[in-house]
């Protein structure tokens, strides 16, 4: 459903993906990890052009990424991305939050969509918050939210960057169990994330990133127990 060929993506002088490769499954779970600075986010947010790159090619579903309006608005559909900070609209309530983008994009009618957000505030367990505002929520709760706004919108891949980084740890296994679940669901998720029980667990590939390139990538039994490079398994030593 997504493949990269041969990425490279510059900020000014700075280099910052180098000849990047990388084909993505439907249904595929895959992880990304890597030291800080190593390109995640920027690789993250090139896949649905919130970057733009400067050579090589992106497609999702189909569909390539290029200064056209039309594709880059397919492609937002298809791609629904969770953010570190949740980045929830502050002066609307849950479900609005969850029905703003698929009643205004996807023209769905009031109803159908609040239907909808009731099924997903259900899933991630926080229907009972519906008609709160995000800043009457904890972290989790609000990064549940996200999830679920996402999940209204049914992208064809969810792309998490650092999904649990801001939050504190006891309700970091909140978010982390919501999205175990999603992981059952067959939903292709690609997660930037430093928590590697997640990714021992439910990803089909690990991807290891250092300096902008695609050091290794594995299934995850040889990807922690045999990593091939040294740049890998000092990266292992330090988080786990
Ligand atoms: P972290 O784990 O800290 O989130 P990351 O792997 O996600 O790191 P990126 O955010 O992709 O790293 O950044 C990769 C490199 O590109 C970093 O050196 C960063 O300083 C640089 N960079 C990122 N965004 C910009 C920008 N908008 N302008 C200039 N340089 C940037
Ligand atoms: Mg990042």
């Amino acid at each position: 459903v997504i493949r990269i060929r041969d990425l490279d993506k510059w900020y000014g002088v700075f280099h910052a993906l180098k000849n990047v490769s990388l084909n993505i499954g439907i249904g595929e779970r895959v992880v990304i990890c890597g030291p800080s600075g190593s390109g995640k986010s920027t690789l993250l947010r090139c896949m649905n052009r919130l970057e733009r790159h400067e050579s090589g090619t992106i497609e999702v579903s189909g569909i390539e990424l290029s200064d056209d309006p039309k594709a880059l608005s397919r492609v937002r559909q298809e791609t629904g991305m969770v953010f570190q900070q949740f980045n929830l609209y502050p002066h609307l309530t849950v479900l609005e939050n969850c029905t703003l983008a698929p009643i205004w994009v996807r023209k769905s009618s009031r109803r159908d969509a609040e239907r909808a957000a009731g099924h997903y505030l259900e899933r991630v367990r926080i229907a009972d918050q519906a008609n709160k505002y995000p800043h009457q929520l904890s972290g989790g709760q609000q990064q549940r939210v996200a999830i679920a706004r996402t999940l209204c919108m049914t992208p064809k891949v969810i792309l998490f960057d650092e999904p649990t980084s801001a939050l504190d740890p006891e309700m970091i296994k909140e978010v982390l169990d919501v999205m175990v679940e999603l992981a059952n669901d067959d939903i292709t998720m690609v997660c930037v994330t430093h928590e590697m029980g997640f990714a021992r667990r439910v990803a089909d590939r690990v991807i290891f990133m250092d300096r902008g390139e695609i050091v290794e990538e594995n299934e995850p039994a040889a990807f922690f127990e045999r990593p091939r490079s040294e740049r890998t398994r000092r990266f292992l030593g330090q988080v786990n």
